[in-house]
């Protein structure tokens, strides 16, 4: 008999394992310099231009970029129903009120038709999610963006690497583009995040704010020539700082992130030549193979049945040892968003749909070949 098969799993090596050990043995486990190395890593592989400021989680990082943005009390922002809830959360953070927009049925990403009429004199930024790591029309955003002078942050949880039209995720005229280093995305820290920008004064803000607002962190402290002792306090910040212990887990996990883009592909690939026959709605794909890249974080399928539900459909699959899950539940759809907002399920109809069938399935390359064999026969032996 198979093990269960979870449905998400990080994929931890020796030398992750190696680096995290000589880190602790270093002596320096917090920020450092293996946190300024990781910084500095990233920007090159999104391909330079960029300033990085590594925090402890994508939440904090989308905390920090919209502060810096000034985002504040009484402002509005424009993020999709369909996302994680820290896309919003932030928002509410800063006393200001997310602007819920249904998904584009066609991509999952937010149906950026809708963006213009829900711009008012207190929106001041939107947060376009690449959902499951495929692209938004980043253009399109950026253009609606200046024409009503708005901030824009990209909420790049899911999209290390992502391309469009030959340019990364990260390389876009954004304010700034935040990815998180999660436990289930496609490279992990553990806990953590990156906020990349290409405005330094934005670079500056975010990076005082992260450690309580001190005009210069510990490791500068300890390592220049003025007195350790010595730090001012310029702002109420914040306790967002990355560890060294994660960013050497970083490091290594970034060298490899172009092999794990490749094993998610090629497993993403199998699964939509082997499930096109079933009654399904497979995940969006990107528009052209030669300049895009989706980065699979997951695999988004929606039921195209009515003989068995969504419900009973994971059920089923678990009882066939296969772990299976949701992304996501719409905002619009969970209690605190629904009820403060008095948000209704008709007004976000593609979501809403969406929803109803949805069902994500394993993704990661810790599974083997042999496993993906298991999830297809499972899944035919449901619907076929
Ligand atoms: C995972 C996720 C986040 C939050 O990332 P953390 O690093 O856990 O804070 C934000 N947005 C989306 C879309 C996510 O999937």
């Amino acid at each position: 008999m198979d093990k269960f098969l979870p449905f998400a799993l990080p994929d931890i090596g020796e030398e992750e394992i190696s680096a995290v050990v000589e880190t602790l043995r270093s002596g320096w486990v917090t920020t450092g310099p293996k946190t300024k190395q990781f910084e500095q890593e990233f920007v090159q592989y999104l391909g330079g231009g960029l300033e990085a400021i590594s925090v402890n989680s994508a939440t904090a990082g989308l905390h920090l970029a919209l502060e810096a943005c000034g985002v504040s009390n009484g402002d509005q922002v424009i993020v999709p129903t369909l996302t994680f809830t820290a896309t919003a959360e932030v928002i509410r953070y800063l006393g200001a009120d997310p602007i819920f927009i249904d998904c584009d049925p066609n991509t999952l990403c937010i149906d950026i038709a809708q963006i213009e009429g829900k711009i008012t004199q207190q929106t001041k930024a939107i947060m376009p999610v690449h959902m499951a790591g495929l692209a938004c029309d980043m253009d399109a955003i950026i253009q609606i963006a200046r024409k009503y002078n708005l901030r824009v942050i990209e909420d790049a949880a899911h999209s290390l690497p992502t391309k469009v039209n030959n340019v990364m995720i990260g390389q876009h005229d954004s304010d700034a583009i935040v990815y998180s280093f999660y436990a289930t995305k496609t490279i992990t820290t553990g806990e953590g995040g990156m906020v990349v920008t290409k405005d330094p004064e934005l670079a500056k803000r975010c990076r005082v704010m992260r450690l309580h607002g001190i005009s210069r962190d510990a490791f500068d402290r300890y390592t220049s020539n003025k007195p350790a002792w010595f730090y001012e306090i310029v702002a109420p910040g914040f306790k967002y700082n990355l560890t060294d212990i994660a960013s050497s887990l970083g490091l290594s996990q970034l060298a490899k992130a172009d092999r794990f883009q490749m094993r998610r592909q090629q497993m993403a690939e199998r699964y939509l030549a082997e499930l096109s026959d079933l009654p399904l709605i497979l995940p969006p794909q990107v528009v052209n193979k030669e300049s895009d890249l989706h980065a699979w974080h997951l695999f988004c399928c929606q039921l195209a049945t009515d003989k068995i539900s969504r419900d009973e459909f994971i059920q089923a699959m678990s009882e066939l040892g296969i772990g299976t899950s949701v992304h996501f539940i719409p905002l619009h759809i969970q209690p605190y968003w629904k009820e403060y907002y008095n948000l209704k399920s008709e007004d976000f109809p593609n979501a809403t749909k969406y929803y109803t069938n949805a069902f994500s399935l394993p993704l990661y390359t810790k599974m083997t070949d042999y496993d993906q064999t298991r999830v297809i026969a499972a899944i035919r032996k449901i619907l076929a």
